[in-house]
């Protein structure tokens, strides 16, 4: 795909890497490729960051037709930069795609949008350890009319953040609420897709938790009301007598890149993992016998994240002390080794720029 390029004339410099957050200062440039039915996409440019003119009859200011992804790129101490498995996004983003009735795109091409923008911007990536450059690629319908339809228009952007550390204050494990009222998708619906909707929809639960002291929710299946699917907009796994149970994918949840690697870093590792339904029965059983060993969310933005408490109509349980598992720590220095470029890349997931 053929890139226009227009640089900006007022480049601007980054915010000291310690007062970096998240999400809120963006790089000099934004990339647009714009698609049509019939004729595919078209018109890939790379232009100076900042706001975007939308029709107000726009598909994804009423019908909600917007699907995205979440990427870090790290700096290396040898300055050289890299992605971790960015081919994992680019096809979770068609399937997301898929299930939106939005345009999909060839691998290779969304590829290689990600790595040019990536190159141009590449004094954007912070240099310490648990910083990074977030990339947010994202796509959404764009027809200038009301009518309800697969789209005939859509854009799909890339933007970028420069971000700090997740853990500046080390990582401590979080409390998290068992959530029995809303749910976040169900089998059949949008689960899988990593789709802004799915985010307003669980917004609610995620703020009574936090009213109430906890971090997140562990969300419940939307059928039963009973298995165990994700912990906020996280994966989650859980240490029980030494094995290692994650909700099986099911469909209602998003086929996390780093559960995956979870999983394989844990294989061979040696640990059995097994990926089941996980009823909040057994949930419960375990925390109240004492063989709940490690609990811990897993995504993009913090890696991993310990469960410290699980709170349940009304009763609070404590997980391994409230301190960080081994298993945990373990998965932690591993996956970010690797992100980092500071361990052997043993599973060829390292994307060198
Ligand atoms: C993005 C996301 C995750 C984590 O996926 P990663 O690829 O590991 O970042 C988990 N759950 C939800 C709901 C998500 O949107």
């Amino acid at each position: 795909m053929e890139i226009r390029i227009e640089r900006t004339k007022n480049p601007k410099t980054m915010p000291p890497e310690n007062e970096l957050g998240f999400g809120k200062v963006f790089t000099d440039h934004m990339l647009l490729v714009d698609w049509e039915e019939g004729k595919g996409w078209y018109d890939a440019r790379i232009v100076p960051f900042g706001r975007i003119d939308l029709h107000p009859a726009s598909t994804v200011l009423h019908y909600g037709a917007e699907i995205f992804e979440g990427l870090k790129v790290y700096r290396r101490a040898d300055g050289g930069i890299q992605m971790f498995r960015p081919q994992e996004n680019v096809k979770r983003m068609n399937n997301s795609a898929e299930r939106m009735s939005l345009p999909q795109m060839d691998e290779k091409d969304m590829l290689e949008l990600m790595t040019a923008f990536v190159k141009l911007e590449e004094k954007w990536v912070p240099k310490s350890f648990g910083t990074s450059l977030y990339l947010r690629p994202f796509m959404f319908g764009n027809d200038e009319a009301l009518g309800v339809h697969a789209v005939k228009n859509a854009t799909f952007m890339i933007i970028a953040s420069p971000s700090g550390s997740y853990y500046k204050e080390g990582i401590n494990p979080v409390g998290i609420m068992i959530e029995n009222e809303d749910v976040r998708t169900v089998r059949g619906g949008t689960g899988y897709a990593k789709c802004g909707g799915n985010y307003a929809a669980s917004t609610r639960a995620g703020e009574r938790a936090a009213k109430k002291g906890y971090s997140q929710v562990l969300w419940l299946d939307g059928v039963h009301r009973k298995y165990v699917e994700e912990v906020g907009a996280m994966n989650v796994m859980f240490k029980i007598s030494g094995e290692i149970i994650t909700p099986m994918l099911t469909g209602s949840i998003l086929p996390g890149i780093t559960r995956k690697s979870c999983i394989e870093v844990l294989r061979k590792l040696g640990y059995t993992v097994t990926e089941r339904l996980f009823s909040i029965d057994e949930l419960v059983k375990a925390l109240e016998n004492g063989t709940l060993e490690e609990a811990w969310g897993c995504g993009t933005a913090a890696v991993v994240s310990p469960i410290g408490k699980l709170a349940y109509n009304g009763k609070e349980y404590v997980i391994g002390g409230g301190k960080i598992g081994d298993v945990t720590q373990k998965l932690y220095d591993t996956l970010t080794g690797i992100q980092w470029g500071k361990t052997a890349d043993y599973f060829n997931w390292v994307y060198k720029l």
